[in-house]
């Protein structure tokens, strides 16, 4: 796996090469979590790869073991930050899925106090 950042010309590459700072949730090898910046709900973390992917559009077969590994993250990481009652994954897709940072991402967010569950965001109607 390659640990070199320097072809990475997004926010989250300069996160990866340290020039920004980010709350870690969780790091290995292979992946990162950190808080998102601008929470949609009282917790809202992403999970990237280190591996430069720009969009879940780029992936191919090979990158299976590790969309798999994030998948599998997401409730581990999800039940540590106090959503073990539930919560929302979204992965936005290009210009059209509304995709603001090109390096591959999951975003998981939802509210430890309960309240209205989260809804499927609008947008189609
Ligand atoms: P998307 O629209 O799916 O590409 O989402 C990108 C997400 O990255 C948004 O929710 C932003 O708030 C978040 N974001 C952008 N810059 C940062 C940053 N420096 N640290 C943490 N999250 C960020």
């Amino acid at each position: 796996m390659s640990t070199d950042h320097s072809e990475n010309p997004t926010i989250f590459g300069k996160i990866l090469r340290g020039e920004i700072p980010c709350k870690k949730v969780y790091e290995d090898a292979e992946v990162l979590a950190f808080h998102d910046i601008k929470p949609m709900a009282e917790v809202h973390f992403l999970i990237i790869p280190k591996k430069f992917i720009p969009t879940l559009a780029h992936t191919t077969a090979e990158d299976s073991a590790l969309l798999g590994k994030m998948l599998a993250l997401v409730p581990v990481l999800a039940r540590e930050q106090g959503l073990g009652d539930g919560f929302r994954t979204a992965i936005n897709t290009g210009k059209l899925g509304g995709q603001d940072v090109y390096h591959l991402h999951i975003h998981v967010f939802g509210n430890r106090t309960g309240g209205t569950p989260l809804r499927v965001m609008s947008g189609a109607d």
